[in-house]
């Protein structure tokens, strides 16, 4: 190897989603050199948006900003500061549950379900009250135990085992609740029965009540705003910034087209599995590495997202309204939830005036005319889990989530269909599975102290608690201070603090 051959740089940055562009960020606000590589053409990762050739813009699954830390708020605003790069939403949720719609969150509103079912869940509510007062203290071993501690067999059994089961691909019972912390709303009992009693719902619950969204290009368009803040010629996509193999041992990057890097830090934002079947070392690294690989194999379970659009012709409906995302538990949808994306933004959309032919009717029956025709238009996108246990029928999948639609009365068996969009991310979300912890803590020290390497975010560090964009981000931003300055990772290590609370530490602007 030649030492022409080699590029040198500081700090080499795999991946530049959230967490590569959050490290990025960081090391460009220090002054310090670096290189940033990713596999894909775009930055964005599991953040960007596609556009079908209709022009239906589609994210890759509901993503919704609710920021913990100033310097990610800083990061964003100086991407897009004006109110016009903006649009606010108010969130509105709902569950549908035994064909109604149930406001979000499910447990405080069984007030809108059949009486039957009503009596169900506030039975199994009063029942785990009493069950909490006997065993107080006490820590349930699992997911599942700690549904059904808080909010009884009722409402586990119409709606948190079977929507958990069709988000996860991963019974109840096989996932830990250490992750838990704010996500999920425990119901209060009181307000419960009285709200079950006076046919009342519950107000909107939790942080992301309202939410802020991009006007132009999806989600994707904010993480293409934040690396336009850095110098392109820091970036290396494509083909040249695909990651072939890791020597950890003369720490030295080598790239598909055969470029190397040698660094002296590397931030890795690359899921954790392949990163381990890159990354090679010397003879004494052997037994390192290969513990870590069935440290992976015992302990990290994933699952796979499936993204599905559908642009539709016509006036949105009265039935959808200003909903934001639908959650659906039962199996008469392939589909776990839907957002109504075109609600977003009024450029997830074409605009009025393109004339698109019709591609089919929902109900695939039914015959139409071909003639091309001019809107308005509006849009659903729908995710469906894939996993070892929860297989999918990828060939039938667009036509089951049609008549899934319908049958949830989210589509009519008329509506015009001028757009199909459909995407499958083998990576989509990384299970808090029994074996989780033990895996991950085995495997991000030995990456960090014998390799000093960091594997962060949302599949680097593989942790759903602080997978979303706000932490990738600043999980990319500590990497980069802990190499530099050994600076406390925070959002890795402390997360049920780093979420409780609003973090100001660091300023970008
Ligand atoms: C269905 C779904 C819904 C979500 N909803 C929300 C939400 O509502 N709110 C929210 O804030 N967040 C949400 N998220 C999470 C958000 O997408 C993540 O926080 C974020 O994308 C994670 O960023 P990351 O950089 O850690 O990983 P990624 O985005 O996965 O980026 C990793 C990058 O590494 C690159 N890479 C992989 N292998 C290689 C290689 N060998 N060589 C070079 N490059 C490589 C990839 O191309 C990729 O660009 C959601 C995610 C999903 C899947």
């Amino acid at each position: 190897m030649s030492i022409e051959d080699i590029v040198e740089t500081e700090t080499l940055v795999i991946g530049a989603g959230p967490t590569g562009l959050g490290a990025a960020t960081r090391l460009n606000q220090l002054g310090r050199e670096y290189l940033i590589a990713d596999a894909a053409e775009q930055p964005g990762g599991l953040a960007s948006t596609d556009v079908t050739e209709e022009g239906f813009y589609f994210d890759v699954g509901g993503h919704v900003i609710f920021s913990h830390y100033a310097y990610f708020d800083d990061a964003i605003h100086r991407a897009l500061p004006n109110d016009d790069d903006w649009t606010t939403h108010q969130r509105v949720s709902y569950v549908r549950s035994a064909g109604n719609w149930v406001p979000y969150p499910y447990q405080n509103n069984v007030s809108q379900l059949p009486l039957d079912l009503r009596v169900k869940c506030v039975d199994g509510l009063l029942a785990a009250a009493e069950h909490r007062a006997q065993t107080p203290g006490h820590k349930p071993k699992n997911f599942d135990e700690w549904i059904v501690r808080n909010m009884g067999e009722g409402i586990a059994d119409l709606f948190m085992r079977p929507y958990n089961y069709k988000v996860w691909g991963t019974p109840t019972t096989k996932m830990q609740c250490k992750w838990l912390g704010e996500r999920v709303a425990a119901p209060n009992v009181r307000t419960v029965v009285r709200n079950a009693l006076t046919m009342e719902t519950a107000g909107n619950w939790g942080p992301n009540a309202t939410f802020k969204f991009p006007m132009k290009d999806g989600t994707g368009g904010i993480w293409t705003a934040v690396s336009k803040q850095l110098p392109s010629k820091k970036f290396k996509l494509g083909k040249s910034g695909q990651v072939k193999n890791i020597n950890a041992k003369d720490k030295i990057v080598i790239f598909d087209d055969g470029k190397k890097v040698k660094y002296q830090n590397l931030v890795s934002t690359m899921a954790l599995d392949g990163l381990l079947d890159v990354l090679e070392g010397d003879k004494n690294d052997q037994t390192s590495i290969q513990k870590m690989k069935v440290a992976a194999k015992q302990g990290l379970v994933y699952s796979s997202t499936i993204v599905l659009g559908i642009g539709i012709r016509g006036q949105r409906p009265d039935r959808i309204g200003d909903k934001c995302w639908l959650y659906f538990p039962e199996d008469d949808a392939p589909f776990y939830r839907a957002t109504i994306f075109s609600n977003y933004s009024p450029y997830n959309c074409p605009q009025d005036n393109i004339k698109l032919p019709t591609i089919q009717k929902a109900d695939s029956s039914l015959s139409f005319d071909k003639e091309p025709k001019e809107g308005p238009y509006w849009s659903i996108m729908l995710e469906v889990c894939q996993s070892s246990e929860k297989p999918v029928d990828l060939d039938k999948l667009m036509e089951n989530t049609i008549k899934g639609a319908i049958s949830t009365e989210l589509m009519l068996p008329t509506d015009e269909i001028v757009s199909l969009y459909e995407r499958r991310f083998d990576h989509g979300y990384p299970t808090p599975s029994l074996g989780r912890d033990q895996a991950i803590s085995q495997i991000l020290p030995t990456l960090k102290d014998e390799f000093n390497i960091r594997s962060r975010g949302r599949f680097g560090s593989w942790k759903y608690e602080c997978g979303n964009q706000d932490h990738s981000f600043m999980l990319g931003v500590e990497a980069v201070d802990n190499a530099l300055f050994g600076t406390p990772e925070m959002t890795l290590h402390e997360t049920d603090w780093v979420n409780g609370r609003r973090n100001l530490e660091r300023r970008l602007l």
